[in-house]
């Protein structure tokens, strides 16, 4: 239904949000923080939560201190006041038939002249039980007077500084008659049969819901919807891949690992055979590995590019930074070159004529295997003859990446690609990452290294410092090695360096004047990053510094020792992931979690309980919910709004119908659908068809 408020003509989901009535440039500001650019974006930017105002508490047994809706009469003119601080406030007095209620807003000083004796209005907060009646601090505020109907449930959406709920909700108003013009993805049949509703009425509703029972089914076709057209995305490219051929490798039986200065584990001798096994089919292998820190995944990386340079071929490894880069090019070419095979690295701070010559030489493929970060890819890198890509922590990639390496991987003109290999410390229950990964084969590498001593964690104070600063001194007279995770300083790079340099200053001046002691942060260069890493990893230094960029995969197995300050602030995969880095030798480890907030923190808890990142994840996804879990989980990219995943039944029920429509899916009435899937698996924003 069209609505006769007047727009500015012919507004359409690819217009500006500037079309709609009321936003200027500068609100338009506020939305392109959000990445909220046309009136599509808009559209499907949903409320994060609901308010429900419908239910109308009388004030007599409104004062348990929880948020509720009520409705008053204002009984006289509202007072204006300033508190002994200067903060201006109105009044109200009001009542309905069974209590009196006073009302302060601070700092709302324009709804003096709004409040009004005798007229009524809707109040939603929380109330207490003061000296004559309820009180209530700054609820909002709505007129009651029956000219417009007031709304049971209110959305209330995600925001960015500067914005306001009110401003957003008066956009969405501005375009929501745009709905009726939403092209329908799920066929209408199955609609019906799986009690869905139309994408029209389904985002309508998510905007302004009519009811409860509207909202709850509207947001269950829009979570169907999105695992229906997730996973026939992720099926796909799987798909896809058995349109390509791949090199087929053969094993010659030596290997670096028969020299190495220990023994594999089972879990990594069976992870090695599942990956040459598909390495030697012929089709492109794309395999997860997930285990958990300090699994040794590594060893099973570098075995599968020894593998590739035995049969000729080029291979390549990522990692998400410099770093890890680094190390993994110092592990790799001590255990892979003694064979004569070639490694080099190229990351961004090499210098360029280092780079130059790099490229070179692999295009002449006079390089086997080449470790880097992301943004090598992006670069003119050019291989003779690529045959494998490892990308190590792969967690930190959303499946637009994945699609992206694999076309990357395309070899020129042919239907032959290379292999994929991905290493993930990122515990996720067995269900879900059949879903989130369902383009992929996943091997569990679930079985740590033997000899390895189970870290201690402990939970301290601020003024514990100094007996943990003492403790740490002991453990490096023992020949051990520390980490030190600095505070967390909020927000921009520029305060964090200087914290922890002043960090670093105070402990190198006043606690550890006689000990070596490195510093690596965000801002130094990935050379001076390198080299501080060099210095620690050989024991020049005995303690490290550190903000979170050691976070991922970096590995000095004589340190044992870490302590992270304001561990309150971190969340529980991270801190595993930080946890991580310790006890990765034979020395007995200490991890001290510094709880700065002073209060009872049920996470550091778990964290000082649990040492299994399978226990820990589900630990995290019970405490934090599915959102929030893998909000960091997969950070970067979302492949899917992790709320989803509370319910199991539905994830259930979108795969079966996945599989009764998969063998028509090339149907006309299923366009829309595979459109849908086209753009979320399509790396350049969906140039490419599917199947
Ligand atoms: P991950 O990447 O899974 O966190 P790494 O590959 O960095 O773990 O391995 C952690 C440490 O354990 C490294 O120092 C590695 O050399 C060592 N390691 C790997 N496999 C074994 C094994 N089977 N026995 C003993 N040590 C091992
Ligand atoms: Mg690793």
């Amino acid at each position: 239904m069209k609505q006769l408020k007047k727009e500015k003509p012919e507004m359409t989901f690819s217009s500006p949000v500037t079309a709609i009535r009321g936003i200027g440039p500068e609100k338009a500001k506020l939305f392109a923080k959000k990445n909220i650019y046309t009136v599509g974006d808009l559209l499907h930017t949903y409320p994060r939560e609901y308010q429900d105002r419908g239910k109308i508490v009388p004030l007599s047994e409104c004062g348990d201190g929880n948020v509720h809706a009520v409705l008053v009469t204002c009984v006289e003119r509202p007072l204006i006041g300033k508190t002994y601080t200067g903060i201006p406030y109105v009044r109200m007095s009001a009542r309905d038939d069974s209590a009196l209620v006073s009302v302060t807003f601070f700092g709302k000083t324009y709804l003096s002249s709004m409040i009004r004796p005798g007229r009524k209005y809707r109040l939603y907060g929380k109330f207490t039980v003061g000296l004559y009646g309820a009180e209530s601090n700054t609820p909002d505020i709505e007129p009651a007077d029956g000219t417009h109907p007031l709304p049971a449930i209110l959305p209330v959406y995600p925001l960015t500084s500067g914005m306001t709920q009110n401003m957003i909700r008066t956009a969405i108003e501005g375009c929501l008659h745009l709905c009726g013009r939403i092209r329908e993805t799920v066929p209408e049949d199955i609609r019906a049969s799986h009690g869905l509703l139309t994408k029209k009425e389904t985002v309508r509703q998510l905007h302004r819901p009519e009811s409860d029972e509207l909202l709850k089914k509207a947001q269950r076709t829009a979570a169907f919807e999105d695992l229906l057209v997730f996973q026939l995305a992720v099926r796909s490219m799987r798909a896809e891949k058995e349109h390509f051929s791949a090199p087929v490798f053969h094993s010659s039986g030596k290997s670096f690992t028969d020299s190495l200065p220990f023994l594999l584990t089972g879990a990594q001798k069976r992870v090695i055979r599942e990956v040459f096994s598909d390495l030697g089919k012929g089709f492109p292998m794309a395999r997860l590995v997930q285990g958990d820190v300090g699994s040794g995944k590594t060893v099973i990386a570098a075995a599968a590019l020894e593998l590739c340079a035995q049969n000729g071929m080029q291979s390549v490894m990522l990692a998400p930074t410099e770093l890890l880069a680094e190390q993994h090019c110092k592990t790799i070419s001590r255990w892979l070159e003694p064979s004569g095979i070639r490694v080099a690295l190229l990351t961004s701070s090499v210098r360029a004529s280092e780079k130059k010559e790099i490229k070179k030489r692999l295009a002449a493929g006079n390089i086997d295997v080449l470790i880097g970060t992301h943004a090598v890819l992006q670069e003119d890198v050019v291989f003779s003859s690529l045959g494998l890509v490892v990308t190590d922590e792969q967690h930190r990639f959303g499946v637009r990446q994945r699609a992206a390496l694999l076309e990357r991987s395309e070899r020129s003109g042919g239907r032959s690609r290379a292999h994929m290999l991905v290493m993930s410390a990122t515990p996720i229950p067995r269900s879900l990452s059949l879903i989130l990964y369902g383009d992929l084969d996943v091997s569990v590498l679930d079985e740590l290294p033997a000899g390895r001593q189970p870290i201690e964690t402990m939970i301290l104070l601020p003024e514990d410092r100094d007996r943990i600063y003492k403790s740490i001194r002991r453990q490096i007279g023992l020949g051990g090695q520390a980490y030190i995770i600095c505070p967390l300083v909020e927000e921009s790079e520029d305060s964090s360096r200087s914290a922890a340099e002043q960090y670093y200053e105070n402990l190198r001046t006043n606690v550890f004047p006689d000990i070596p002691l490195g510093l690596v942060h965000g801002r130094l260069s990935g050379n001076e990053k390198a080299n501080a890493m060099r210095d620690f990893s050989e024991g020049k230094t005995k303690v490290l510094v550190s903000t979170t960029v050691i976070e991922v995969g970096v590995d000095v197995p004589n340190a044992n020792v870490m302590l992270i300050e304001n561990a309150e602030c971190f969340g529980l995969s991270q801190l595993h992931q930080l946890r991580g880095r310790i006890g990765r030798g034979q020395r007995k480890s200490f991890c001290v979690l510094l709880n700065g907030s002073g209060k009872d923190n049920a996470r550091l808890e778990i964290m000082r309980d649990t040492s299994d990142g399978f226990k820990i994840a589900e630990a995290d996804l019970k405490q934090r919910g599915p959102g929030d879990f893998f909000g960091e989980a997969q950070s970067g990219e979302m492949p899917l709004n992790g709320a989803y995943f509370a319910d199991m039944p539905l994830v259930a029920e979108t795969k079966e119908v996945l599989e009764s429509i998969l063998p028509k899916i090339g149907d006309e009435r299923f366009a829309s659908l595979r459109d849908a899937a086209a753009r979320k698996a399509g790396a350049n924003g969906g140039g490419k068809t599917v199947n």
